[in-house]
């Protein structure tokens, strides 16, 4: 066995990718993701104390920290980050980060005070890096079921470390969501009982949902709020750059300098909440939704013709068809793709801006319009109106439905219960 991954539905026989993922992630990858986590264990040990217990009261340094924590966690997700050496740079960064707080930990604690190996294992070189990663990961815990549990919270950690990144990314923070993160990590890195890990469990469940009030906020407050709209499946007459992924700042990013170039952005994925949004409708450039789901990409972005900008997951094993025009940028990575990098709270789109205007127009995909846009803000402003319905028996009842289907037909949950529901729904 290489490497041991069950993070997700795709797993290898249900039951754990052992010499590569069938997403395409390499051992290497799975390996160094697994010492990054393990890295962040050992921070938390003393960020714990340090920022909970009131040690220190820089609340820059804990957003500093926590929002590093909350990005590593991210880029552990599923099928975000197949670059082996981002994962490095941010195993060293890790480090780095780790001594600083180590020595303010240390400042403070008596002699003696006896450091766990995640908390004090400390690389003589990168070939010491690649030896550490085939030595911890999910299987150190021998207890299945606390492995279980133990993982099941790691897994609630990257999605609510997902939204706490976005929002940050937007000036948005609820720190009471970093102390959460590390005292989870900390006790995940920990023997504790089965008793303490499910109850930290359920507060796990419980933070996601105060991270995603965060970033709903955030984007609320910084693009508007979901307005129902009509999407626009179709294509313009001139080429386009594709956006996927979760983040909007880089599509806001995008936008801003692409106006007045004769190219048209798209949105694909995730990034479809945009097109409900009003501040990316005020752009005249801003085109409509162009694909489908994650596992469609090989067929749909060679179709696209234009460069295609991914900042986060998902991304499946690029193909040839678009091989020279993809990008990643944010958490998202991919070998040999090029990397959009943050410099000075911005980032340079240019290349794809210049490689859009020597590419063909998309290729439609005949896909019918539809309806996007009812957030709850909406909801709360129609309340009369439902209620009304209710009262006249025109709504009968509500069907909330949240997820997405798999790649493979057996899990096409989401669209069989939608196909199944009455006439009338
Ligand atoms: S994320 Fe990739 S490696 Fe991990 S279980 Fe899923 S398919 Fe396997």
């Amino acid at each position: 066995m290489n490497m041991f991954c069950y993070q997700c539905q795709e797993t290898g026989n249900g039951k754990g990718c052992t010499t590569q993922g069938i997403c395409g992630k390499t051992d290497e990858t799975a390996n160094l993701q697994d010492l990054l986590i393990y890295l962040l264990q050992g921070m938390s040990f003393y960020a714990l104390p340090l920022f909970h217990d009131k040690k220190t009261t820089d609340t820059e340094f804990l957003r500093k920290t926590g929002v590093f924590v909350a990005e590593c966690l991210f880029t552990t997700i599923t099928n975000t980050n197949f670059d082996a050496e981002r994962i490095i740079a941010l195993i060293e960064k890790a480090l780095v980060q780790r001594e600083m707080l180590r020595g303010l930990y240390l400042a403070n604690a008596p002699a003696g005070t006896k450091l766990p190996d995640n908390a004090s294992w400390m690389p003589a070189d990168r070939d010491e890096i690649f030896r550490k990663s085939l030595k911890v990961g999910v299987l150190d815990e021998q207890d299945a079921d606390i492995r279980s549990v133990k993982e099941t919270i790691t897994y609630g950690l990257k999605g609510l470390s997902a939204y706490a990144y976005h929002a940050a990314t937007l000036g948005f923070y609820d720190d009471e969501i970093f102390h959460f993160t590390f005292g989870a990590l900390n006790k995940v890195g920990l023997n504790t009982p089965m008793d303490e890990l499910l109850e930290l469990l359920v507060e796990t469940g419980a933070f996601n949902v105060a991270a995603m009030a965060v970033l709903d906020q955030a984007n609320s407050a910084t693009y508007g709020n979901p307005e129902p709209t009509k999407v626009s499946t179709g294509i313009r007459n001139r080429p386009g750059i594709l956006v996927s992924g979760h983040d909007l700042k880089d599509l806001e990013l995008l936008l801003k300098q692409s106006e007045g170039k004769d190219i048209d952005i798209y949105t694909n994925g995730e990034m479809i909440l945009a097109q409900s949004l009003p501040y990316f409708k005020k752009f005249a450039h801003f085109a409509g939704n162009y694909g489908n789901a994650w596992w469609q990409q090989p067929e749909e972005f060679t179709k696209f013709n234009g460069p295609v900008l991914l900042t986060s997951n998902c991304i499946v094993p690029v193909e040839k068809g678009y091989a020279e025009r993809i990008f990643t940028t944010s958490v998202a990575g991919y070998p040999g793709v090029p990397h959009i990098e943050e410099d000075g709270g911005t980032k340079d789109f240019s290349a794809l801006i210049s490689l859009a205007l020597r590419c063909l127009p998309p290729t439609p995909l005949n896909e019918p319009d539809f309806m996007s846009g009812f957030g709850h803000h909406f909801l709360h402003t129609a309340k009369d109106k439902v209620i009304d319905l209710i009262k006249k028996g025109k709504i009968k009842r509500f069907v909330a439905m949240g997820g997405c289907d798999g790649r493979d037909r057996a899990r096409a949950y989401y669209t069989e219960r939608a196909l199944s529901l009455p006439e009338d729904t």
